[in-house]
């Protein structure tokens, strides 16, 4: 059986951020990844923004990667030529009714150590985004948007560079505890099993299946998944917008916004739909509520502007009716075996938080 220090589960930017890191620390990494390239599921099926950190719950794990994170991954996308833009935004209540959300939004923000989101004067709002209708708006400068593919492949080349390696079309199958770490089968074309001492499960949409796949770690610790599959459309034509336009957040989402891509292509989205498993199909007859849900805030929208792009799926740990879970990194104190870390739930804002994840999770490992 071959040996080796650690086994990442899954290429996605968090499985490929903490691979980097453990790489740079002189640590021997493979990664072990099911499809045939990196960052398939949700690392390529987002809004590619980087937060500011703004709506999460004071002290939760979100609110801090999220706020560490954008700052690490900034300073990241300057050092290695990644494309990023810090575009900013805007979020904007359309009626009297949301201006107390808005205000909860800022103080929300606030507490997190936002620091520079701040209310604007409608005529100021106007005159940033002279298209969009609203009562109320806050303008956050430190929100941008990256080549999150561009960031994933800096991530690869980094840890590639020290040591790590990449097998494609090789899923986790199963593993077991070991007195000296883990003994993990893989599936695929070719199945092996190998030894390893750290064992990292960063499998997104699947991480709490891989969790009970584990001989040796107490099944009844991974939490249920659920999925929220959001579309995103993109706009026809010339975007009317300089910067991102976010509305007042809808349950399980941040509500239907607007996001640019690095070539100034503006799309729509995504909107919040339970599902049962992973499926990616797009579903056109959604475009209704799009055309209405834009409107609020951008009247100018004609008909027959709006061509479907593509869907995301939402990493679960809390259905529908719960409140919303945060994210859990899920380590030997929780669970009592050694070398092994669980990322359930890396749901938004993964991709901003994905550096600072990456260096959390390399920390808890350093004694292993
Ligand atoms: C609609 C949507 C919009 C979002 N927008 C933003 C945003 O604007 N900004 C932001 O910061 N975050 C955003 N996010 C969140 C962000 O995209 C995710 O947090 C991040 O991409 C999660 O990365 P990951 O590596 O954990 O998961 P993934 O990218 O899903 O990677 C997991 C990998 O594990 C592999 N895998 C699964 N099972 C196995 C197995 N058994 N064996 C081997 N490999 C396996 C998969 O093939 C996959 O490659 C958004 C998410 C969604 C769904």
């Amino acid at each position: 059986m071959d040996q080796v220090e650690c086994v990442v589960v899954g290429a996605g930017v968090v499985g490929l951020a903490i691979a980097r890191e453990l790489a740079l620390k002189g640590r021997e990494v493979v990664v072990l990844e099911a499809e045939g390239a990196i960052g398939t599921h949700t690392s390529s099926r987002n809004s590619e923004v980087i937060h500011a950190g703004i709506y999460y719950p004071a002290g939760s794990l979100k609110a801090d990667f999220c706020v560490r994170g954008r700052q690490r991954l900034y300073e990241y996308a300057e050092a290695h030529g990644i494309k990023h833009n810090r575009c900013g935004k805007i979020i904007v209540a359309t009626t009297p009714e949301q201006e107390p959300q808005l205000a909860a939004i800022l103080a929300a923000g606030q507490t997190n150590g936002v620091t520079d989101l701040t209310p604007i004067p409608l005529a100021k709002a106007r005159e940033m985004e002279p298209e969009v209708r609203c009562v109320a708006a806050l303008h956050s400068p430190s929100t941008g948007i990256i080549d999150s593919h561009g960031l994933m492949l800096a991530f690869q080349g980094e840890a590639e560079d020290h040591g790590a390696m990449l097998a494609f079309h090789t899923p986790i199958a199963r593993a077991e505890v070991t007195a000296d770490g883990f003994r993990v089968t893989t599936g695929g074309d070719a199945p092996t099993t190998l030894g390893c001492r750290i064992l990292v499960n960063a499998a997104g949409l699947t991480a709490p299946d891989v969790a009970r796949m584990i001989d040796g770690y107490d099944a009844a610790l991974a939490p249920d998944a659920y999925y929220a599959r959001g579309v995103y459309f993109t706009l026809i034509g010339a975007t009317p917008f300089r910067r991102l336009v976010y509305p007042i957040p809808e349950r399980a989402g941040l509500g239907i916004h607007v996001t640019l891509d690095l070539g100034g292509r503006a799309r729509f989205g995504p909107d919040v739909e339970w599902i049962d498993g992973i499926d990616y199909r797009f579903d056109e007859g959604r475009a209704a509520k799009f055309y209405d849900a834009i409107r609020t805030y951008w009247p100018g929208l004609k008909d027959g502007q709006l061509s479907p792009g593509y869907t995301g799926i939402r990493p679960k740990i809390s259905g529908p009716n719960d409140p919303a879970a945060d994210f859990m990194i899920q380590g030997p104190e929780s669970h009592g075996v050694p070398g092994l870390v669980h990322l359930f739930g890396i749901e938004s804002p993964g991709l901003t938080s994905s550096l600072s994840i990456g260096e959390t999770v390399g920390g808890m490992l350093a004694d292993v």
